[in-house]
């Protein structure tokens, strides 16, 4: 690289800036609080693992694994990746650690996921997802539960006028294969009207041939076999003892019979959060069930359930919403040190008022400057109170309080009762 040429983050993986992090810090923690109230804990996983984990578990031809892992074999010769999703880790920690067999488990993770795709508004190559899986349940009311979850999420981000809950079935494995037969047998007959891409997918995945973008493989598709018509009476019943659950609980959905996820684990439910206040990256939520994978990575047959979100689509969504007036500013109150015996007695005053108001947020000047220098900082860094201290206070043991949103006159106030007013600030 040229001596000159400014450093910059690789493309596709993003800076959050201390301007942006208020309200990723506002939706991390509703993401855990909530998970957390249904009775989920966290996991948390390497960034890094195995090549063959992520081959193993989210299928050989997927979007994902065909084109868009970071792979690199490390000083070894072992072939690792950066995570692309988290579900696979989990299922992986779950077994190393014997946490799955005969148990029942609901965990929660966070973080970032590495997919090598063509960066735009709502799709970057480091993102950050939030999921959550249950291990051990094979009835549909965890299915619910877990929906409910996220449904739950929306509100209390306050997005869900803007999001809407597609669902649908994928069946058992046999279903799908008999399915898959008959869907194959559709398309090759209708090849020529197939674009590249589908042609290739008829063959390896041909389910995935159902949820192409194109509109004119949509349209080859209009007369396609339904995978609904191979449902047995178990698949059926599963899926309309969700639908119940979801009616009785006053949510809404869609049924999509296209919906079939790009991860190849999934089985039965699947569903998705979209909204179209997004563009094209209109997907914020997406999940199912994977009754067949903690035994496909090696462990013993173990039903389970989950989704991950992305952040980014989230924090998209709620930039320029109300409720990200209510985030709280970096600082509540502001020291401002005037004087030398001031400089030195300010540390000491500070250090006692966060001592006895711990949840205070107080930020003492550094680096000197007249009054209104430090007046300046004191109404940038958002505090609603600036305490002043020069040489003159340290003398009467008071300090000047200065307000900065409000219209009062500035008052002297004993050291002593410096605590009582910080507290009314938080
Ligand atoms: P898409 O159809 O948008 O590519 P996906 O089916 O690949 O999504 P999943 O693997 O199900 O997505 O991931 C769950 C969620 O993670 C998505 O709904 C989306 O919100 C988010 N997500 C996935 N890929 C990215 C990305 N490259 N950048 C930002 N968010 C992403
Ligand atoms: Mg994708």
């Amino acid at each position: 690289m040229a001596k000159n040429k400014a450093l910059q983050a690789i493309r596709g993986m993003n800076d959050c800036l201390p301007s942006e992090t208020n309200i990723w810090q506002m939706v991390e923690s509703v993401l855990s609080r909530v998970a957390s109230n249904y009775g989920f804990a966290e996991i948390r996983m390497p960034i890094v693992e195995s090549t063959a984990l992520f081959k193993r578990s989210i299928g050989e031809v997927t979007d994902i694994v065909e084109k868009e892992m970071y792979t690199f074999d490390d000083l070894n010769g072992d072939s690792l990746t950066l995570r692309p999703e988290g579900t696979a880790s989990c299922v992986r920690a779950g077994i190393q650690h014997g946490l799955l067999y005969n148990q029942e488990q609901r965990f929660w993770y966070m973080g970032p996921m590495f997919r090598h795709e063509r960066p735009q508004k709502g799709r970057y190559r480091q993102f950050h997802q939030f999921g959550l899986e249950a291990f051990g349940i094979a009835t549909p009311d965890i299915d619910a539960e877990i929906i409910l979850l996220t449904s739950r999420l929306w509100r209390e981000l306050g997005i869900n006028e803007f999001v809407t809950l597609e669902l649908n079935s994928l069946g058992s494995n046999d279903e799908r294969a008999n399915y898959r037969e008959a869907l194959v047998s559709y398309l090759t007959e209708r090849e020529a009207l197939l674009d590249e891409d589908s042609k290739r997918r008829m063959h390896t995945n041909p389910l995935r041939v159902l949820d192409s973008k194109n509109p004119q493989v949509q349209d080859a598709l209009a007369g396609a076999p339904k995978l609904s018509d191979y449902f047995g009476e178990e698949t059926q019943q599963h899926f309309d003892s969700l639908c119940a659950r979801l009616d009785a609980a006053g949510v809404k959905y869609v049924l999509n019979d296209r919906l079939v996820r790009g991860l190849d684990y999934y089985n039965r439910t699947v569903f998705e959060w979209v909204t179209s206040s997004l563009g094209a990256q209109g997907t914020i939520c997406a999940g199912g069930r994977y009754d067949g994978l903690v035994e496909q990575l090696g462990g013993k047959a173990t039903p389970g359930f989950g989704f991950a979100l992305g952040i980014e689509r989230l924090v998209l969504m709620l930039t320029n919403s109300e409720a990200v007036a209510d985030v709280r500013p970096q600082v509540d109150a502001y020291v401002v040190i005037l004087g030398d015996e001031a400089q030195v007695k300010a540390n000491e005053l500070a250090e006692q008022w966060r001592d006895q108001v711990p949840n205070i947020r107080l930020q003492c000047h550094c680096g000197g400057g007249n009054m209104k220098k430090q007046l300046k900082r004191a109404d940038k860094s958002g505090a609603k109170i600036a305490l002043i201290l020069g040489d003159d206070e340290i003398a009467q043991q008071s300090v000047m309080v200065k307000y900065l949103r409000e219209q009062q006159e500035q008052q002297s106030l004993a050291f002593e009762k410096v605590p009582s007013l910080l507290s009314e600030l938080i």
